[in-house]
């Protein structure tokens, strides 16, 4: 079966849940191979890749790799194309995976595919785009496909892989080593999910009102599990850190379950979480173009309604 190569996403040593999801996509397709950038491998992150579907893991364990920002991370798939001729490489569509996408393109000259939500036989991708606003199927034609796919786009799978290590030795281009990052600032995580990979992700926007306000939207998001995110609007206000803006020029997010509170359904903000399951939207304005996206709507006040709802969730539990 001709292997697919997966760019393990990791933090701290842990493989993040996207990473799980594309091994599972990349096993419905052919030989998951698992690529680790850097150092850092334990044992259990290596016992994850092969729950998952990894038959190989190809570790580069060099700091250079993680060092040195995203072209290193391209050199090293560059390199493992040319020498194990994969099927397609996978890497998640974040912004550092579409970085790795672009770059990674040029050096093998194939084409590549960002934002997909699906892939099929023959490399198929369903894909996202003009921000959102058109869904097509997309295959690539040149070279070896890249396929950037949305966090939460399959449910992850456990389907054990035979996990063989194999050592890779990258050697970086002086422009892979040109920009260096100096500090790495760990982020609060507290105890909501990171909100790419949220399954129920709760959004406020201008209707929210304040920054005290959004006290309700995270009430929310906390009774349902769930990560808070914000509109542009609401963030341009500071009223909420610009690192949880969904959007065009935020993060792009595909939980199961949105709920969008004083939030208006710009395209802009639209191109960031329209490919969620299910849309809830609350806005006091029954014209408000999010209703036209939601599959559920509540024409009220948030300041009456998310309370309420949080209450009746809590109740239930
Ligand atoms: P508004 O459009 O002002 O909507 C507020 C909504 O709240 C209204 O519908 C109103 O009826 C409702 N409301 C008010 N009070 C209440 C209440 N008490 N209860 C219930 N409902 C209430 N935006 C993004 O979000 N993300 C992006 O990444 C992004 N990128 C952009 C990039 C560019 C290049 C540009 C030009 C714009 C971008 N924007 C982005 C901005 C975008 O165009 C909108 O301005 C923004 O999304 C509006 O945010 P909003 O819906 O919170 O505010």
């Amino acid at each position: 079966m001709s292997e697919i190569l997966v760019l393990v996403e990791h933090v701290d040593g842990e493989v993040k849940k996207v990473t799980l999801e594309l091994l599972t996509l990349a096993r419905s397709l052919g030989s998951p191979a698992a690529v680790w950038a850097g150092p850092g491998i334990t044992a259990d992150a290596k016992a994850r890749l092969a729950e998952y579907g990894a038959d190989k893991i190809y570790v580069a364990g060099s700091g250079d790799v993680v060092d040195h920002v995203v072209a290193p991370k391209a050199e090293l798939l560059a390199q493992l194309v040319a020498d194990k001729s994969p099927a397609a490489v996978l890497v998640a569509a974040t912004a550092e995976g579409k970085e790795v996408a672009g770059r990674l393109a040029v050096k093998t000259d194939s084409g590549v595919i960002t934002d997909a939500v699906g892939l099929r036989e023959g490399f198929v991708a369903d894909q996202s785009i003009f921000g959102g606003g058109v869904n097509v199927q997309s295959r690539v034609r040149r070279g070896t496909p890249i396929v950037a796919v949305r966090p939460n786009s399959t449910a992850p799978e456990a389907a054990a892989g035979a996990g063989a290590e194999e050592e890779v030795t990258v050697s970086l281009s002086d422009g892979a080593r040109a920009a260096r990052i100096v500090e790495r600032v760990k982020q609060e995580k507290g105890a909501r999910p990171e909100l790419t990979e949220a399954a129920i992700v709760v959004s406020g926007g201008r209707g929210v009102g304040s920054a005290e306000n959004f006290a309700i939207i995270e009430a929310l998001a906390d009774s349902l599990g769930g990560a808070v995110g914000a509109s542009r609007a609401a963030t341009d206000a500071q009223w909420y850190p610009h690192q949880f803006q969904v959007g065009q020029t935020g993060k792009t997010v595909s939980p199961q379950l949105y709920i969008a509170a004083g939030i208006s359904g710009a395209i802009q903000h639209r191109a960031g979480m329209q490919t969620a399951k299910n849309i809830v939207a609350i806005n006091k304005d029954p014209e408000a173009p999010i209703f036209e996206l939601a599959d559920y709507g509540v024409v009220g006040d948030l300041n009456q309604v998310v309370p309420q709802l949080t209450e009746e969730i809590n109740k239930r539990k």
